[in-house]
């Protein structure tokens, strides 16, 4: 176990972590001062941010900005935290998906949108609030091991926030996905190696270089507290109420479990009425070590080597995936893959019937919401939620064989009479 490495400032200033008090193993609870740390010295187990949380109430929240600080008292970032340039994401559109619903045979489905996040996806969240613990633990260099998106969201808001960003990244990765990181920074590294390899490396480096905050590493319970805005958001846009069921993607398996750590701190905080709800997990079925282990009825996940289109799902080694298991089985849900084509088609199909653009990610997860239809996992009668997580510019080839111009003709009026388009 490497030692925590970014080298702490020899005091905090006050409410450096809002009102974040301890760092607290999810294993053993054992608690620890906050800081750098990421595994619990007692037992090894992953630490999570505790909290004393104030009296908070929903006009507090409703004049506060629409990006991510709106919720900043249940975050643990200082109170002073939009002072400090960030990416300012959050606030995204909840939309109504009634064609989609007609075509899958739901009565009540709701896309949580989160492409147009300022860097495409629900990762500028994440970084968000592993910027400002970077920042005030006197981090030099923000970086991260990536699938993709991550490290498209950390080398942006390093080069917002004037911070020297390095990301490492699979080699193999798309294409638009490196330009949308090597734009923001001088320091995209490809690594020969799949997603595990990458992580690999980056918890080596962690562990022998001082200042680096690297964002799910050493700092990872401060960045996993950023998904839980999504389950806030949703909430709130839903008139402060929870959904019946909601359909979230799963790579390392943190937002899954914070949406629904979101969830029970807004009925904890008297902000939603208490009810039943049940959370699905997606995953691609050439990486789908969570969704395996579910429905073999273990606890234990066994690691896979990634093979799918699904890139930014491509973990075969999912840190929070027991926990996910957890969740799924604790609210009646399930966890469910679907094949690479099955993503191809639900790409295609949300775009055609909501106007929404995703990228393979928000395919596996629209792809599982169609199977858990017909596989009788889901109830069709219940207010649904599915998460949109990226933006299908950035996976282009996936769908470049299905989509293009139907007919290429000539620019005069018989040439498109004689096409028979209409
Ligand atoms: C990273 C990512 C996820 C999943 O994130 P985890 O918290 O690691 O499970 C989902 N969708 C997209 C587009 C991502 O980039
Ligand atoms: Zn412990």
């Amino acid at each position: 176990m490497s030692a925590a490495t970014v080298e702490a400032k020899k005091t905090l200033r006050d409410g450096a972590f809002g009102h974040a008090t301890a760092l607290s193993c999810r294993e053993c609870g054992h608690q620890i001062e906050l800081g750098p740390h990421y595994a619990c010295p007692e037992c090894f187990g992953p630490l999570e941010i505790a909290y004393d949380f104030p009296e908070v109430t929903k006009a507090e929240i409703e004049a506060g900005p629409r990006n991510i600080w709106r919720y900043k008292a249940l975050l643990p970032v200082p109170s002073d935290i939009e002072q400090s340039p960030n990416m300012e994401p959050g606030f995204t559109r909840l939309l109504k998906a009634n064609n989609l619903g007609r075509e899958l045979g739901i009565d009540n489905l709701w896309v949580k949108d989160d492409s147009t996040n300022p860097t495409n996806s629900f990762k500028d969240r994440v970084v968000a609030c592993a910027l400002s613990a970077a920042r005030e633990l006197d981090a030099k260099v923000f970086a991260c091991p990536s699938t993709g998106n991550l490290a498209n969201a950390v080398a942006a808001a390093g080069a917002r926030a004037g911070i020297k960003t390095v990301v490492f990244i699979p080699s193999n990765l798309e294409q638009p996905k490196q330009v949308n990181s090597a734009i923001y920074t001088e320091n995209l590294i490809a690594v020969e190696g799949n997603y595990d390899d990458v992580n690999k490396l980056a918890s080596e480096i962690a562990g022998e270089e001082d200042g680096w905050a690297f964002v799910n590493v050493n700092v990872r319970p401060y960045y996993a507290e950023g998904s839980k805005t999504l389950g806030y958001e949703i909430a709130e846009q839903l008139g402060w109420r929870l959904p019946d069921q909601i359909v979230i993607p799963v790579a390392s398996g943190s937002q899954l479990t914070k949406v629904d750590k979101a969830f029970q701190e807004l009925i904890k905080l008297g902000l939603v009425e208490d009810k039943p709800y049940r959370v699905f997990g997606a995953q691609a079925e050439g990486c789908s070590p969570v969704s395996a282990a579910f429905k073999a009825g273990v606890d234990a996940i066994r690691p896979v080597k990634p093979d799918t289109i699904a890139k930014s799902l491509a973990i075969g080694n999912p840190a929070d995936g027991i926990y996910v298991l957890d969740v799924c089985n604790r609210t009646g849900g399930a966890v469910e893959d679907v094949t690479d084509d099955q993503v191809r088609d639900a790409i295609v199909l949300l775009a055609r019937t909501e106007g929404v653009f995703t990228e393979t990610a928000g395919g596996t997860t629209v792809g599982v919401l169609k199977k858990l239809v017909e596989t009788g996992q889901l109830d069709t009668s219940l207010e649904t939620v599915v998460i949109n997580t990226g933006h299908g510019l950035k996976t282009l080839d996936a769908i470049s064989d299905r989509v293009g111009a139907r007919a290429t003709i000539a620019p005069s009026y018989d040439a498109f009479v004689a096409a028979k388009i209409i």
